[in-house]
């Protein structure tokens, strides 16, 4: 058994079964013409029940034969063009081969006596993006596991920032497009279950400003606290970016922590014709990004950034086993003083990795890309009459459902829609998203592949009407 532990015995035996497994997968992406084969819950489960994990195979081929039936073969692909649901990306090989690197090395960025030049590494990553972002001379941040997380850590710095002696008082603004996680979080701080205020959006999906200095007044007023102020730069459903200059604008005057939860908008912090859009990050006190979103980049790769590097000390505890306090005084880099988590990984390698082979110009163009194919998707949509879009894209994501031409019941209306994604997913064709707007059921591309093309999103607009043209036929002969 010690053959498969890696160390200086095993190193041939390393590099024949991960290029064993590199060769599967090369193949795979090589023949791959669908994004999901539309396997089935229940024809997938019987197979994988049916591995007996006490009775190893042993030998690393029959394992990836094996692996190959019950994972390779019906995995979802984010990497074909017409993969266009949610908010993955298909990745940069650098960053892939971070991946490979940072596994194998496995370091470990709590401590600097884990993980060395790793923490210099992910330092140099934190300041590239707060410089990007323009949060000043004293900003800081840490890489964390996703947005969830880094929302997390933000809003445990603003509550510990916030002067009150009842967290009961404690408020959060955000819009009401914003992510769940928002709402989690208020939970895991123990704050009230009405301590989120969500705030009507306008036409864009974009926070009303009016609404939120309105209740920043009446929060006041009532004698509670206004805790942050979460803005988004770019919103799961809609890539709808919330007016960030008034929102600081807002936040200066009432003295609140300004927040902007960048998961998906950061990539235009490497655009070369949009970084306009999000023009007003600067006046963030926090910023979470998600590489794993925008910046091609595999999961799992976030960070959350604060203005003020001194905020980074309410996630600080020390151990004498492992960063006592006396490291600080000798300057030993620990970023787990800066940090929720304490075994970490080093996915700063991967974003490392992509700018030192692309350059940040060459992931912000791949970003741009995928801009301006949902501005050119939204021009089809617009000018197809089988089709309502919603919100013309800030990002990459174009909400619209299917509206028939003779049919006029919106609950027949909405049927048809959600049995078109359902139809679509198990044909495999073609994977999009759903949500709701206004009560009633939408379709959502997120476009983030660069390899998508117009005609990519022409054909499965075709695909999507005649889905739903069969369900409504169906649904007719079967009330005639
Ligand atoms: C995806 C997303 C998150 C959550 O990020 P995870 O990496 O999935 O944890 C938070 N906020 C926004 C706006 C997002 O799009």
């Amino acid at each position: 058994m010690r053959s498969h532990l890696l160390n200086g015995l095993t190193a041939e035996h390393y590099r024949s079964s991960v290029t064993e497994g590199v060769e599967r997968v090369a193949a795979k992406l090589a023949t791959t013409d669908r994004p999901f084969t539309g396997v089935t819950v229940d024809a997938l489960t019987p197979r994988v029940d049916a591995i007996d994990l006490d009775r190893p195979l042993s030998d690393t081929a029959a394992v990836l034969d094996e692996l190959e039936d019950l994972y390779l073969k019906d995995a979802v692909y984010f990497h074909h063009p017409r993969y266009l649901a949610h908010l993955n990306c298909p990745v940069v090989i650098p960053a892939v081969l971070g991946e490979a690197v940072l596994t194998a090395v496995n370091s470990s960025l709590d401590t600097w006596d884990q993980s060395a030049g790793g923490t210099l590494i992910e330092r140099k990553l934190i300041d590239w993006t707060t410089r990007r972002i323009g949060l000043g001379p004293a900003a800081d941040g840490v890489f964390t596991s996703g947005g969830t997380q880094s929302n997390l850590q933000a809003l445990l710095l603003a509550r510990e920032e916030a002067k009150t002696d009842s967290v009961a008082d404690l408020r959060i603004f955000t819009s009401e497009v914003s992510h769940f996680s928002v709402q989690k979080s208020a939970k895991l701080l123990g704050l009230g279950p009405d301590s989120v205020v969500c705030l009507p959006v306008d036409h864009d999906k974009r926070m009303q400003t009016v609404a939120l200095a309105h209740e920043l007044e009446r929060c006041r007023r009532d004698g509670l606290v206004p805790m942050a102020v979460v803005a988004t730069a770019g919103t799961t459903d809609f890539g709808s970016i919330d007016p960030l200059p008034e929102i600081a604008e807002l936040c200066a005057q009432y003295g609140v922590w300004m927040h902007v939860d960048a998961a998906y908008g950061c990539g235009l912090l490497a655009s070369l014709k949009h970084r306009d859009r999000i023009a007003g990050i600067e006046r963030a006190d926090s910023v979470t990004v998600d590489y794993h979103k925008s910046f091609f980049q595999p999961v799992s790769s976030s960070a959350v950034l604060v203005r003020d590097a001194a905020t980074l000390r309410h996630a600080t505890y020390h151990a004498e086993y492992l960063n006592p306090r006396r490291m600080v005084q000798e300057r030993i880099p620990n970023q787990v003083d800066k940090s929720l988590q304490t075994t970490r990984r080093f996915d700063a390698l991967k974003l490392w990795m992509t700018l030192r082979v692309m350059g940040a110009d060459g992931v912000g163009a791949l970003f741009d890309e995928v801009c301006d194919l949902a501005a050119e998707g939204w021009k089809l949509l617009a000018a197809d009459p089988r089709f309502d879009v919603v919100v013309e894209p800030a990002l990459s994501t174009l909400v619209f459902r299917y509206i028939p031409a003779t049919v006029t019941d919106p609950a027949a209306i909405d049927r048809a829609n959600l049995y078109a994604r359902k139809a679509l997913f198990a044909s495999g064709d073609a994977v999009v998203a759903g949500t709701k707007v206004g009560g009633r059921h939408y379709l959502k591309f997120t476009l983030l592949n660069p390899e998508t093309t117009p005609a990519d999103i022409a054909a499965v607009l075709d695909l999507i009407a005649g889905h739903a043209e069969q369900y409504l036929g169906e649904s007719l002969d079967r009330a005639s």
